[in-house]
């Protein structure tokens, strides 16, 4: 009878020491914690997801970071695999600027484990701004230094205007500089400079940029098209000159647009060392037909079918002459853009870039550092345009600024090249 009741004490034990080994046995959890937690600012989305090769009711984890003796939670549940997107606000939740922990915990029955524990830092004060240097006004294609001085833990800064982005790039400590412009898209919306910083743990700090934007009335033309002109422009884009309208329309709109965000994709990143010096050339010899704002409307057979604003500088001479590079640079494009046709881009640094559009061919390819005057190709008339030219023209972070400017030597020494390199104590 003893020996009965021995055995079954021994069954039963086997079979809970068996139920406990097959809820918590061979059990592996792991918490996933993404870089972007090594740093919290004072509110900030945190994606972790938990991994478990068993699922159990009878285990929690929960997943929290403490300071000192303040925790914030931002999971407790039963162990299951699980993606976590929390809104967690540290400033509100009482932590202070300083290191921190990141605890996962397993809760079991009758006792608890930590699975991760992760040192990681609370950041809650935006970066600080200081306004250095700045254009005190702008006529619309003007170019213009910008210099800001940060805390030294900026991760990002540059000067946004609407949609556009000039970004500061590093100039010495936590001195950053670069070019900006007034672009054409002011003429239809006004709009304001700020300067955004935004630390590596990801608070923003924004400062107004006070900029006086002088307007400027560009010259309007009126073209008129014939039938064979129309055409001419559709079969460069199109196999087959029907639905005339409907096509050009479709190049002066859409392929123009499409222009437009190519040169801001690529020119979105510069060089931090200035390439160009003095005046930037105008295509030796040649004779401007087109200048930069030159507002046109376009008639076919008495009607108004389209209008565009003129982004550069056209620049004739003669069948396929050789295009000099406009100052020293690296070429970062080349290839074909819509309506610009077969296009060169170089970089002259801090956002600065020149264009070279419709041309027959190119000599220089994308890498290569070019000097000032070197040639880089030849005219044509790819893309839209209708003579052999050059259009020429210079970009500030990929908007369109005046080529006359950079042309003008005195201009440049005061306005650019000097506060450009002018030594700021860090
Ligand atoms: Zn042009």
């Amino acid at each position: 009878m003893r020996k009965v009741l021995i055995s079954s004490f021994i069954g039963a034990l086997l079979i809970v020491l068996g139920g406990i080994w097959f809820l918590y046995g061979n059990l592996e959890v792991d918490v996933k914690v993404p870089p972007s937690a090594d740093i919290l600012a004072a509110k900030e989305t945190i994606k972790l997801s938990i991994e478990t090769n068993k699922a159990t009711p009878f285990t929690k984890i929960k997943v929290f970071i403490q300071q000192d003796n303040k925790t914030l939670t931002l999971y407790e549940g039963d162990l299951q695999n699980r993606e976590i997107e929390e809104v967690i606000k540290t400033k509100e939740a009482g932590f202070k600027d300083g290191k921190a922990e990141l605890i996962a915990e397993l809760i079991f029955p009758f006792h608890k484990e930590i699975i991760l524990k992760k040192e990681i830092v609370i950041d809650t004060t935006p970066p600080s701004i200081d306004i250095v240097e700045k254009p005190r006004r702008l006529i619309i294609g003007e170019p213009g230094v910008v210099a800001v001085k940060t805390s030294p833990d900026v991760d990002k800064v540059y000067v946004q205007l609407g949609k556009a982005k000039f970004y500061l790039l590093p100039f010495k400590g936590n001195i950053y500089k670069t070019i900006i412009t007034a672009p054409l898209f002011l003429l239809k919306k006004p709009q304001n400079y700020y300067v955004i910083a935004i630390d590596k743990a990801g608070n923003i700090a924004e400062r107004f940029l006070p900029i006086q934007i002088k307007l400027k009335k560009f010259h309007q033309r009126k073209i008129y098209f014939d039938k064979e002109t129309l055409e001419r422009i559709v079969l460069k884009f199109f196999p087959t000159p029907d639905n005339l309208l409907e096509k050009f329309q479709k190049i002066n709109t859409k392929f123009r647009q499409e222009a437009d965000k190519k040169l801001v994709e690529i020119c979105k990143q510069s060089e931090n060392r200035l390439y160009a010096k003095g005046r930037f050339l105008q295509l030796p010899g040649s004779e401007p037909t087109a200048y930069y704002g030159d507002h046109r409307y376009y008639y076919y057979n008495g009607k108004l079918i389209g209008e565009s604003v003129h982004k550069g500088i056209d620049l004739a001479k003669y069948r396929h002459a050789p295009v000099v590079a406009a100052n020293s640079g690296r070429v970062v494009f080349t290839g074909r853009i819509t309506v610009y046709g077969n296009t060169i881009i170089i970089d002259h640094g801090y956002g600065v870039f020149t264009l070279y559009g419709h041309l027959n061919d190119f000599t220089v390819k994308v890498g290569e550092e070019v000097k000032k005057g070197q040639v880089i190709g030849h005219t044509d008339t790819t893309g839209l345009a209708l003579g052999d030219h050059l259009h020429f023209g210079v970009l500030i972070w990929g908007y369109a600024a005046n080529p006359l400017f950079f042309f003008d030597g005195h201009y440049l020494n005061y306005y650019f090249y000097k506060p450009l390199l002018k030594q700021i104590s860090p």
